[in-house]
């Protein structure tokens, strides 16, 4: 992961061309060029990976973006779009030679309409903040990433956030209808409506989760949904992880889609329970906080059957929230579970898969035994309903070789996940972090087909140049990993 050389910075000569053309287009305090200014723009959520922008620019409008565009476009600088920096995979950060696009100050709500339940926002609006401003209207927007209260709609967009609530109702590409973007040459386009079939190919779903690759969002407008009468959450303990997994195949198999339904390992228990004193059974060896809302007698109804079911697959204490302010608390301590797990060790490095849940207990069984083998901690914290997995892996960077382990463990978890049948994003895109997992996803074949797309869109290769799509040439280098090509990870493994 860390070969992919895009430390070089250019020539002096280019870098002074290039900052002067930027201050004459820019207006003061709009572009950070001192060591000490770039400095907080070295990374994103994915402390490990470090990397300084040749500049910051921080553009106040939709003008201001795209005279940063034309001017990187006509000298052939690369351009980073960053929202708030929150992404896990490395997507934001900053290239050597390139100019970092922060949308930070492209924070306004420019449009609220109540009646076609939808609002139309600039990119660095923050998630929490479009469903604050929709409040008094009765609604809110669901997708809500735990990192809610700081990232940006433009970043949920380029990486297609989820959320605790994404169970039910979508990821962000099911609650977003049209965006107002900017070319890599700074021209500007609209893709989506008010429709919900659209003529023409349907780039509105190819923008979301393209990663700053191929174009910068400057408008987002998304859907809202009215608040439901009533939400209510039960907290099951169990003595397993494999009964807990097992309850969640039993309940949606029963027909029932939770609004969340949420599972934490023993080791994120007692973490988020210390770091946000949620009420949980912290001898438990696993939790699951299952989320039911809709109108007052469906909720009371459903609570009941889950409860019925999650005590048939063993749960040896179930709590429905008997307030408000408990259902707040118990999602609390799971909203803190990263922060808090953050505790336990100097780092720790969250993956990110998917897998069907069906193979929930084997693939947690088997990321126990990789712990073991790799001597790294791990805690689980993660979207159970959705099989979307979250191993925090814990390490200490300042130990030799720990960083590298902890990495060759996460790529590890990530092939376990293709070789169930599942992918090796869940949320969190690819970026940096997952790009050479991304050969055992894709074949040749249809990492050409990305490429072709690339090329389409971004010609010159200067939109996040390195991130998300990894060359043919790094795949062949790496072993032809893909699962289709024989070469299967995980041969005793049962093949989707
Ligand atoms: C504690 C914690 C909890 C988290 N929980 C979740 C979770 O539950 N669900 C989830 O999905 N994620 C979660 N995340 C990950 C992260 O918050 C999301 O990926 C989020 O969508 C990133 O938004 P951002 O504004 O911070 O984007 P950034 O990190 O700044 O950028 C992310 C990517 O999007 C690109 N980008 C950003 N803005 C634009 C734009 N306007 N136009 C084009 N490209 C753009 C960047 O180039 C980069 O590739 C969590 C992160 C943390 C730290």
């Amino acid at each position: 992961m860390s070969t992919v050389s895009l430390d070089t910075p250019p020539p002096a000569a280019d870098r002074a061309a290039l900052i002067a053309t930027l201050s004459h287009v820019l207006p003061a305090g709009a572009l950070l060029t001192d060591d000490e200014d770039l400095r907080p723009y070295e990374c994103d959520g994915l402390s490990a990976y470090r990397r300084t922008p040749l500049a910051v620019a921080l553009p106040a409008s939709v003008a201001e973006a795209q005279a940063v565009l034309r001017t990187c476009h006509a000298l052939g600088v690369p351009v980073v779009t960053r929202g708030a920096g929150t992404g896990l995979s490395g997507g934001a950060l900053p290239h050597a030679a390139g100019v970092l696009l922060s949308l930070t100050r492209l924070n306004r709500i420019l449009a609220i309409d109540p009646v076609n339940r939808t609002a139309r926002v600039e990119p660095g609006v923050r998630n929490l903040a479009i469903s604050q401003a929709v409040a008094p209207h009765g609604l809110y927007y669901a997708p809500d990433p735990s990192s809610q209260i700081a990232c940006s709609i433009g970043g949920n967009v380029a990486e297609n956030a989820g959320g605790v609530h994404c169970l039910k109702y979508g990821l962000t590409v099911h609650n977003i209808l049209g965006l107002e973007l900017l070319t890599v040459d700074g021209e500007r386009a609209r893709v989506g409506g008010q429709a919900l079939d659209g003529p023409g190919y349907d780039l509105l779903a190819l923008l979301t989760g393209s990663e700053g690759m191929l174009a910068v969002i400057v408008e987002v407008t998304v859907k809202l949904l009215p608040r439901p009468e009533r939400a209510q959450v039960v907290l099951a303990a169990f003595d397993s992880v494999t009964a807990a997994g097992a309850a969640v195949a039993g309940i949606i198999g029963a027909g029932i889609v939770p609004a969340g339904l949420e599972l934490m390992d023993n080791l994120a228990i007692r973490a988020a329970e210390d770091y946000a004193q949620a009420g949980y059974p912290v001898d438990a060896a696993a939790i699951l906080l299952c989320e039911l809302d809709g109108v007052n007698e469906e909720v009371s109804e459903q609570i009941l059957r889950v409860r019925e079911l999650l005590r048939r697959h063993g749960a040896s204490a179930v709590r429905t929230a008997r307030d408000e302010a408990e259902r707040a608390r118990f999602w609390a301590g799971r909203k803190a579970a990263f922060p808090a797990v953050g505790r336990l060790a100097p780092d720790y490095y969250c993956m990110d898969g998917t897998i069907p849940r069906a193979r929930l207990a084997e693939v947690l069984e088997r990321i126990t035994a990789l712990s073991a083998d790799y001597g790294l901690a791990v805690a689980n914290v993660f979207h159970a309903g959705d099989g979307n997995l979250h191993p925090l892996i814990l390490y200490d960077a300042n130990r030799p070789g720990e960083l590298k382990r902890a990495e060759e463990f996460g790529g590890r978890i990530l092939e376990l996940c293709v070789a169930v049948g599942g992918t090796i994003t869940g949320e969190h895109g690819v970026g940096m972090e997952k790009i050479d997992q991304m050969c055992v996803q894709f074949a040749t074949a249809e990492l050409a087909q990305f490429h072709a797309i690339k090329h389409a869109f971004d010609p010159r290769g200067l939109l996040n140049p390195g991130k998300a799509v990894p060359t043919l040439h790094r795949c062949a280098e790496l072993g032809a990993m893909h699962v289709h090509g024989g070469n299967l990870p995980f041969p005793d493994l049962e093949r989707f």
